[in-house]
């Protein structure tokens, strides 16, 4: 990679648990323009990015998930296990029950 310092790694804050992180550590997400939230897996859509870490997205506390996703919770928690498992399959060796959120 060119490159070797890392002085000006770009840092983007979980919007979950507000830690700040190298932006490839976190999961993008973007409104469209109906309001509805979306994968930005090339984390280059416009708009106003929302950003979940990595730890956030595997595991969603659901009261955070709530209190900053309202109505829309449930499909971002969607969005977050989608983005877990397509971004990096061997970090993720067993799929999530999706019901109970623990290892199938
Ligand atoms: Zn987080």
């Amino acid at each position: 990679m060119a490159g070797s310092r890392d002085r000006h790694v770009p840092l983007r804050r979980c919007v979950m648990c507000r830690a700040s992180l190298p932006k490839a550590e976190l999961v993008r997400l973007v409104r469209a323009d109906d309001g509805r939230y979306q994968l930005d897996a090339a984390r280059r859509a416009g708009g106003r990015g929302t950003w979940v870490c990595r730890a956030c997205a595997e595991d969603p506390a659901e009261k955070r998930l709530k209190q900053t996703f309202r109505g829309q919770a449930a499909h971002v928690r969607t969005l977050l296990a989608l983005a877990i498992r397509g971004a990096d399959p061997a970090a993720a060796p067993a799929p999530l029950d999706p019901r109970t959120g623990t290892e199938a």
